[in-house]
């Protein structure tokens, strides 16, 4: 997906969302996968799901909408819109994006840490969690559908040990 659609959606000159910014010299891997979750009060508000992964050779934030509270326990599934890929500054971005431009309202960080990947293909995410309030481990269900262009998944806590 690369950074193309995200650059394309904004104003750089109007919202003080961050541009660039995937380098970060200093981190080392052992320090884990960003994972992190956004509460955006936009015209409908929802959560952003981030999870740090490759893309094109550059590390990048995946993204997922979810439209109510992420589930904190087993047995509640979530609809999760995947959405354009962030750049990996992104994760400390809050604050407010200006009214008439594409994502207008507030973000701030409602959880944030580290993650493990278990597994992952086209169709599934399977990751160990270690949040303040998600903690352990997720899966994320593409759902089928006959129109490629439909992004919707499923996120919900699954049992620890997978299979
Ligand atoms: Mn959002």
């Amino acid at each position: 997906m690369s950074l193309k659609e995200y650059k394309a959606k904004r104003d750089f000159a109007q919202t003080s969302e961050p541009k660039e910014g995937n380098r970060e010299p200093g981190r080392r891997k052992s320090q884990g996968l960003v994972y992190l979750i956004q509460e955006h009060h936009a015209s409908r508000h929802h959560y952003d799901l981030r999870l740090e992964a490759k893309e094109d050779d550059e590390m990048v934030l995946k993204s997922w909408a979810i439209p109510k509270e992420p589930p904190l326990e087993e047995g509640i599934k979530r609809l999760a819109v995947q959405t354009e890929d962030h750049p990996l500054s992104y994760k400390d971005f809050k604050g407010t994006i200006p009214k008439g431009t594409y994502g207008a309202g507030t973000v701030k960080i409602w959880d944030r840490g580290t993650y493990l990947l278990i597994e992952r293909d086209a169709a599934k995410w399977l990751v160990r969690i270690k949040g303040r309030k998600l903690k352990g481990m997720y899966a994320l269900i593409k759902l089928r559908s006959k129109n490629p262009q439909d992004k919707n998944w499923l996120l919900f806590k699954h049992k620890e040990n997978p299979g």
